[in-house]
Parts: structure tokens; C-alpha cells; sequence
């Protein structure tokens, strides 16, 4: 079952409202506009909604509209406020912003004080290390400025604004001041009309009524604009017939809040807040909380684990079915900084990986329960993955080759159970400490730390690698092999090596052998997926470049599959025969048009504008393989379905990660198919296997969203697999048993 904690994002419809709304769509369903009886009805249930929420916000006094929501509630606010700020006599010299508010304030102000021509300086109000505004600050610029917003309490952090200071440090301006409630609405009071606030807007979706309905508070002396003009509504501050399936499930909340039955005191949440927290520290040793929690709602908590990407963390909290989100903005690939943590001053790690759990007020007890105990279960996979900083080891012995990258650099970790010793190929220096993690949790010994050449853009970190684990290197060459070694043997495992001079004049190739025979090359920048490594570096040796990849096609042959030491866009693995298809020089090198030296001209023609390398930048080939065609490949949830209902021979891959593995859901088997667990990570290795399947086996990946999953079923397409598919959309949209709102309210 589904456990949602991300109520500060939007909140599930409280049963209650659903059939107030329902009912006001199927039998009050009047205009409240018109003057018979339906339309009176609509009208009074308008009416009494509007009362109820005066006094859930103490706004006796004052104007209160309702509109679609939080955002047009700002539009309009800020609208009145610098349309009146136009007329005045004299003219205001700033406009002013908290920090931390969210987007929609800034944006909107920069929108308006352009549209209206006034192009006043607008300033952010500095926060400090607990999210608070910085009040001398503003008492300072508070006599110049127009318009002055302050949220009441932050989404991503939960921090509750000291409204009475602020109000104090306005104290004599002229500003217009607009409080942004909608974290603030049903969680504390804000006895709108005993302060001087001016514009308070809220959004009912972010306390259990639908999208689309929102309230805005206007102060009875406050100038407005309409932002909306038409038939006269809402007392033509707001035209357009009123949303009353939204007005009556928003109504119901209120009736609930207000009755106090369904909605829990601020006593209980912060005691069920600090369980949470604890789950953390003790699933999470280390955790960081970003903002102090005797200044949050007590529903919000922010954190973040040294060592643990916030990535990571939300796929984990995802297949233990727990849905929280990144406190910052998190793209696939890496989480862009919090701009509200990093306003607090927060280092910058911290405002990257920062994870937000936040729950709404009508939870109940078994419901934090539960969300504990999957939260140190969470803790327990992460150890049992070796993936906890400081952890114990506690994880079966790992086996095979691993894959780590970092921004398209690929660095592979080779480990054998049975000897537990373990090489290291291009180790990366933002890799040290997670490796080292790694091979102690494990208690592996390494048996080296290779390079495939002296890399143009960063050095080896070899030796720190070597620091780092406090084991000793003994004799090895500039590249990490041990000194007089025909081979490095790992158990079953050998490596051995192939000098391939060209990208550099040491660039060298590793061998991975098991009783089988050659099983895969790190081939390290000789050849990537859809580009050469370039040979126009000092330490280059471009005329041997051509009978180096001769040579590789000797030793590999046409089908041997190659692990890159970069890859930039996900293949994961290439091969001589796909490269020749997929790069011109390399099909005219092996088709016998180009001899060696017409080689090295072309090479370095291509090459010629290619900008200097930087560290992880795509510098380090040309790339020529940009339009190869790698589309299709997905599977909608009822295909696989029906592909699991044939006795197919179907192989299901579950590519997530071992720590969400262990907690996450599987789909139901069909008679036929198999299930394997083969995370990204272990993707190069497994490509082998698959690729010597019976013809026509049908492969089909699986992940938690569907992107992971499709970038495996594109590296097995492009080395020629076409029965290779992944799950659109993941276990997202897998169907499962109904969890149902209800269980996501916890009620
Ligand atoms: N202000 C705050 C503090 C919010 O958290 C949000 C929603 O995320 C908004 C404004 C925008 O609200 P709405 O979705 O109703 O436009």
C-alpha cells in the first residue's frame, strides 16, 4: 500500500468533499448567479462556505474571493497592489520578496512590474540559517518599497514566518503586503484581520479539496484591480461563473476543520513528526535536517544524508512505496540545488540532495506507524547494498562487473566472491570514497587499480583509491598493472592487456576472461559508442591509432562486446561491427577504403574544431553517431500484460538498483517467463548473456518510472536485439491492488 508523503505538494480529496463536490455537480448544480430557486440554492451554499472560511482565517472584515487557486490569488494581489503603486503620488523605489518564497511571487511580480511599465528594482529579502526573514533588513527597506511578500510557512522547508515581526518592521511603511498562506491554511492560525496583511492567497488542494479552487483574502482598505472582468462575479472582483463543485468540496474541509474530529492538533503532528524524524536518524545515520523543527509546521521535515545522493533516496523511498520528493528541483540526472536552501545559506550538498517528507494533518497513528518502519527498512537495504556510509557489512559477497559513472566518465569495479578481490578500472576521484565504502563494507581486498590510458583531463586517482582503503599497491606501472604480471587473475576471472597507442600512446585495453573464454573488453576511449577517442592531445600517437583498432578486431573480433571509458548518451556497451555501422571512418577503415595514414588525415580533419578538452565534457571524441535511430522498444502496461499470459519464453529485467529490489514490487508472472534482477549498474556485463539468447527471446526491462528501464532496452536495440523492450511509464503504472485514496488519507 501506498504511503503518501508529500502532502505540502497536493493532498488526496478528503471523502467528505468528494461527495460535497459530487452532489453540488449532480443535484445543487445551480448558477449562483441566478435568481431562481437553483440558483439560491447555489448562492446560499456559496454564502456559507465564504463564512466558514472567514472564520477559519480570522477574517472577519475584508474581502474574500474565490478563484482557481493560489496562483491567480497572487496574480491578483500583486496586480492590485502595483496598479495602485502606478498611481500613486509618489512613486514607491522597491518591491520586495522573501528569499524563500515560492516561485510564483517572483515570477509574478517580474511579470506585472514589466506589463505595467513600472519597473521598479525588485529585491529579495534575505533569510537567514533557520529560513527566517532577516527583519533589521527589511525595516531598513521597508520605507521605499511598494509592495512587501512574505509567506506564512515554506513548502520545502516548513518554516513558519514570525509574521508579528514582520508586521512590526512595516511598521510606518507605505508597503502593500501580501502574505502567501497556502502551507499555512488548517495548520496554523492566522487572524488575517488583526494583522495588517493585505493580500493572503490560499489553494484548497493543498488541504484535501480539489485543484482548481483557491481563496483570496483581500484587507477592506487594500486597493484592487480585477484581474478577470466579465459578468460581475464575486462582486465583479472576479469574473467567470464560480467553481461550486470546488466551493462545496472546499466548504466540507472547512466543516471538518472547524468541527475538529478528522483534523489532528499541532501537539499530535509534531510528536508523530519527531517519530519520523527519528526513523530517519536511525534508518540514516549522519542525516541532516534543514531547518530547525521548533520553527516548522510540524507536518514538513527536510533533509538530507551526507554520502547518499537525494536521487537515490527518492527511488528508494519509491519502491518501499513511500512517495516523497526532492526538496529541490531533481532532473534524471543529477538534483539541481534548492534556491530556498541555499537562500538559508545551507552548504552545497546539503541544498542538492535535499529529500521534503510532509504529511497532512488527517493521518493517524497507524499510518506513521507503518511509515517508520518502511523508513528503517529503507535504511536496511541501503546497508545490505553497502551503500550506507560507515555501515557494517551485511550484503552477500558481490560478484561480476559493476558500472559507476559519473556525468558520462565510466568507471568499472570487477569483484570476485570467492577470493573477494576486487580491480578497479578508471577510477574516478568523485568515485574515491564511495569505492572505498564499497570494498570495506565487502571486506575485499584490491587486487589493482588499472587505467586505460593517462586521461587527458583529470589524473588517476589511483592512489587516492589505494589511500583511501589503507591497503598497499606494491610495484605496478604508470597504468596501475602490477609489476611482471602476464595476467591478473580474480578467481575464475583474468584479465589481461592489449596496447592500443592512439588516443594516447598508452592507451590500453583490458581483457576479461572466464572459462568460457574472452567474455568483454574495457576498452577505455579507443573506441566509444558513436565516437573515437581523439588523438589530437600531446600524449596522442594518431598514426598508430588505425593499426591499433586492427589490432582489436584481431583479438575481439567484429562482435566483441567493448565497455567505453565514456558514454554520453547511455549505450552502455558497443561493438566493432555496430561502429563501423554507426561511424563512417571506422566503416572505411575495416571496408578496406582508407589505409592508415588516409586514416589518421581524417581523424584528424574531424577533429579539427573540436573544442579543448574540460573535465567531463563530451570533448574527449568527436562524436559522429548523433542521429542513429533508437526509437520505439516500449511496451504499454497491457502488452506485457498479454505477453505474460503466452507461454512465451518471455525474460522479464528488473534494472533498478539491489536496494530498491529488495523492497519493491514485481509484476505477476506469466507460465513462461523469467524474471532476472540486473541492475544498470550490472547492465555492461549482463548485454553479453542476453546477446547469445535463443533468437526471438523476448527481453523485456522493467523500472521504477521506465526511464532506466528504456535506456537498457535501447543499449540491447542498437547492438542489434530488436526483441528488446522496456515497461512504458514503469511499476508507476503497473496495475496493483487498488491502495485507494482512502489509504493515502489514512482514514
Ligand atoms: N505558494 C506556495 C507556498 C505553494 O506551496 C504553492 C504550491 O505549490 C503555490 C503558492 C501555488 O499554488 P497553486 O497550485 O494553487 O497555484
Amino acid at each position: 500500500m501506498e504511503l503518501y508523503l508529500d502532502a505540502n505538494a497536493t493532498t488526496p480529496v478528503l471523502p467528505q468533499a468528494r461527495e460535497a463536490a459530487l452532489a453540488a455537480m449532480a443535484d445543487d448544480f445551480g448558477n449562483p448567479s441566478s435568481i431562481h430557486s437553483a440558483g439560491l440554492k447555489a448562492r446560499a451554499l456559496m454564502d456559507g462556505v465564504r463564512a466558514r472560511a472567514r472564520r477559519v482565517l480570522g477574517a472577519d472584515t475584508g474581502r474574500l474571493l474565490f478563484l482557481s487557486g493560489a496562483t491567480e490569488g497572487i496574480q491578483t494581489a500583486v496586480l492590485s497592489a502595483l496598479s495602485a503603486c502606478r498611481r500613486a503620488a509618489v512613486k514607491p523605489e522597491l518591491l520586495l520578496y522573501g528569499a524563500t518564497e515560492h516561485k510564483a511571487v517572483p515570477e509574478a511580480i517580474r511579470h506585472w512590474n514589466a506589463l505595467l511599465g513600472l519597473d521598479l528594482p525588485l529585491l529579495a529579502i534575505p533569510v537567514g540559517r533557520d529560513g527566517r526573514h532577516d527583519l533589521a533588513w527589511l525595516r531598513s527597506h521597508a520605507p521605499r518599497a511598494g509592495l512587501v511578500c512574505t509567506m506564512a510557512a515554506n513548502n520545502e522547508t516548513g518554516v513558519i514566518s514570525d509574521l508579528d515581526g514582520i508586521a512590526d518592521a512595516l511598521a510606518g511603511s507605505p508597503a502593500l503586503w501580501m502574505v502567501d498562506g497556502v502551507q499555512a491554511l488548517g495548520k496554523l492560525p492566522l487572524r488575517l484581520a488583526e494583522r495588517r496583511i493585505d493580500y493572503a492567497p490560499f489553494s484548497g488542494h493543498k488541504l484535501y479539496a480539489p485543484k482548481g479552487i483557491g481563496l483570496l483574502y483581500v484587507r477592506e482598505v487594500a486597493p484592487f484591480t480585477p484581474l478577470l472582468a466579465g459578468g460581475g462575479q464575486e462582486g465583479a472582483l472576479r469574473s467567470g461563473t464560480e467553481n461550486m463543485s470546488g466551493i462545496a468540496a472546499l466548504g466540507a474541509v472547512l466543516a471538518a476543520l472547524e468541527e475538529g474530529q478528522v483534523f489532528r492538533g499541532h501537539g499530535t503532528l509534531a510528536a508523530w513528526r519527531d517519530r519520523l524524524a527519528d526513523a530517519l536518524r536511525q534508518a540514516f545515520p549522519g542525516v541532516v535536517f534543514n531547518a530547525p523543527a521548533e520553527l516548522c509546521l510540524p507536518t514538513t521535515l527536510n533533509f538530507a544524508v551526507p554520502g547518499v545522493s537525494a536521487r537515490l533516496l527518492l527511488d528508494l523511498f519509491d519502491a518501499a512505496e513511500l512517495r516523497v520528493s526532492g526538496g529541490s528541483a531533481c532532473s534524471a540526472a543529477k538534483s539541481q540545488p534548492s534556491d530556498v536552501l541555499q537562500a538559508m545559506g545551507l552548504p552545497a550538498w546539503q541544498a542538492a540532495e535535499a529529500v521534503r517528507l510532509s504529511f497532512g494533518p488527517v493521518v493517524d497513528e497507524d499510518f506513521i506507524d507503518e511509515a517508520c518502519a518502511r523508513i528503517r527498512v529503507c535504511g536496511d537495504s541501503l546497508r545490505d547494498s553497502c551503500m550506507r556510509p560507515g555501515a557494517p557489512a551485511q550484503a552477500l559477497p558481490a560478484h561480476g562487473l559493476t558500472r559507476f559513472d559519473s556525468e558520462g566518465a565510466c568507471c568499472y569495479l570487477l569483484a570476485d566472491a570467492a577470493s573477494r578481490r576486487a580491480v578497479v578500472i578508471d577510477p574516478l576521484p568523485e568515485l574515491t570514497a564511495r569505492l572505498a565504502q564499497w570494498l570495506a563494507c565487502q571486506d575485499y581486498d584490491l587486487a589493482a587499480v588499472l587505467d586505460t590510458h593517462s586521461h587527458g583531463d583529470h589524473a588517476s586517482s589511483a592512489v587516492e583509491l589505494w589511500a583511501a582503503t589503507g591497503q598497499e599497491c606494491g610495484s605496478v606501472d604508470s597504468l596501475g598493472w602490477p609489476a611482471d604480471a602476464e595476467a591478473i587473475e580474480l578467481g575464475a576471472l583474468r584479465l589481461t592487456r592489449l596496447a592500443l597507442p592512439g588516443h594516447t600512446a598508452d592507451s590500453t585495453a583490458y581483457l576479461l576472461h572466464d572459462a568460457a573464454g574472452l567474455r568483454l573488453t574495457l576498452i577505455g576511449d579507443t573506441v566509444m559508442p558513436g565516437a573515437l577517442g581523439r588523438s589530437d592531445f600531446p600524449q596522442s600517437a594518431p598514426q598508430q591509432y588505425a593499426a591499433s583498432l586492427r589490432r582489436l578486431a584481431d583479438v575481439v573480433g567484429p562482435r566483441g562486446l567493448l565497455l567505453p571509458g565514456h558514454d554520453y548518451d547511455d549505450r552502455f556497451a558497443t561493438t566493432l561491427a555496430v561502429e563501423c555501422a554507426a561511424q563512417p571512418l571506422l566503416g572505411e577503415l575495416f571496408g578496406g577504403r582508407l589505409d592508415d595514414g588516409g586514416f589518421a588525415q581524417a581523424k584528424t580533419a574531424l577533429e579539427q574544431d573540436l573544442a579543448l578538452t574540460a573535465y567531463q565534457t563530451v570533448a574527449c571524441g568527436a562524436r559522429v553517431d548523433a542521429g542513429c535511430a533508437l526509437a520505439g522498444g516500449e511496451l504499454a502496461p497491457e502488452a506485457l500484460q498479454n505477453l505474460l499470459r503466452e507461454p512465451a519464453g518471455l525474460v522479464l529485467v528488473d534494472v533498478r538498483e539491489p536496494y530498491e529490489q529488495r523492497l519493491g514490487q514485481t509484476p505477476e508472472l506469466g507460465p513462461g517467463a523469467t524474471l532476472e534482477a540486473v541492475p544498470l549498474s550490472g547492465l555492461p556485463e549482463a548485454l553479453a548473456r542476453w546477446l547469445a539468447l535463443p533468437a526471438g527471446t523476448p527481453l523485456v526491462f522493467f523500472c521504477r518510472s521506465g526511464n532506466r528501464s528504456a535506456q537498457a532496452a535501447r543499449a540491447l536495440r542498437r547492438l542489434g536485439y530488436v526483441q528488446a523492450w522496456s515497461l512504458s511509464g514503469g511499476l508507476a503504472l503497473w496495475p496493483r491492488a487498488a491502495a485507494g485514496v482512502d489509504a493515502a488519507l489514512a482514514i
